[in-house]
């Protein structure tokens, strides 16, 4: 995409080099996604810098490392479908239309859907569907999905949600309590529905709120 932007995402794709990123299909995808139309106005100035933003409405647009390392981790070659949960701004919804065949997006926030329904149908991305309801439940008609990616903080690991994952597939989820989580990699086994779990790094999200995820409205 040409705008008066280009620049500032080379700079962060360096940056995002800089901390480990490697999949250069994400990083093709940083490039090329313009950050700043998925920030509020008056914060287009910092829509490189490698930091969360507020988007309204109590969310954030989490940082470009975290959401970077979130697709890398997810491993996609393009041919996949893919579920998100916590579509915030839409700019990682965006940037995993670029990486995968399909993706649904599940945002809890009535208002948040729509906004961000509506810069991804300016971007003319069209392989992206947006739901506005409880994320933590997933979204079984459409299942299985190759990769879910989970961008808030769950107290576990829910369940709901590996049964949507298809034999072999993979979850990014950050896992913990409301201050502090871990990101997760979790992969379903090929031959039955257990899975295995790893911890990848700290992180700091905000609090998956659903059945499956913490009680409350905020
Ligand atoms: N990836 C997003 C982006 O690029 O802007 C940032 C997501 S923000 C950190 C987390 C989002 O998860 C918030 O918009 C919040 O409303 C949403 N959320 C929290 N609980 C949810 C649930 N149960 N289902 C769907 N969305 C949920």
């Amino acid at each position: 995409m040409t705008d008066g932007f280009v620049g500032y995402r080379s700079q962060l794709v360096e940056t995002l080099q800089g901390k480990g990123v490697r999949d250069m299909a994400v990083l093709r995808a940083v490039a090329t996604i313009p950050r700043h139309l998925f920030v509020p106005d008056p914060l287009r100035h910092q829509a490189y810098d490698d930091v969360a933003l507020p988007i309204g409405n109590g969310q954030t647009i989490s940082q470009p490392y975290v959401q970077a390392r979130s697709c890398e981790l997810m491993r996609l070659t393009g041919r996949e479908r893919v579920l998100e949960i916590g579509t915030g701004s839409g700019y990682q919804t965006a940037l995993l239309s670029m990486l995968a065949e399909s993706v649904f997006s599940i945002e809890r926030i009535a208002d948040l859907a729509r906004h961000a329904h509506e810069v991804i149908r300016a971007l003319g991305l069209d392989n992206i569907t947006i739901m506005h309801g409880d994320g933590s439940l997933g979204w079984r008609p459409n299942s299985p999905y190759d990769a879910i990616v989970v961008a808030a903080a769950s107290p576990a690991i829910p369940q709901p949600l590996v049964e949507q994952l298809a034999p072999g597939g993979r979850l990014v989820i950050p896992v913990g309590p409301r201050d502090a989580q871990v990101l997760t990699l979790v992969t379903r086994h090929r031959e039955d529905t257990g899975y295995e779990s790893t911890p990848v790094h700290d992180v700091r999200f905000v609090p998956l709120l659903g059945q499956f995820g913490f009680a409350g409205t905020g």
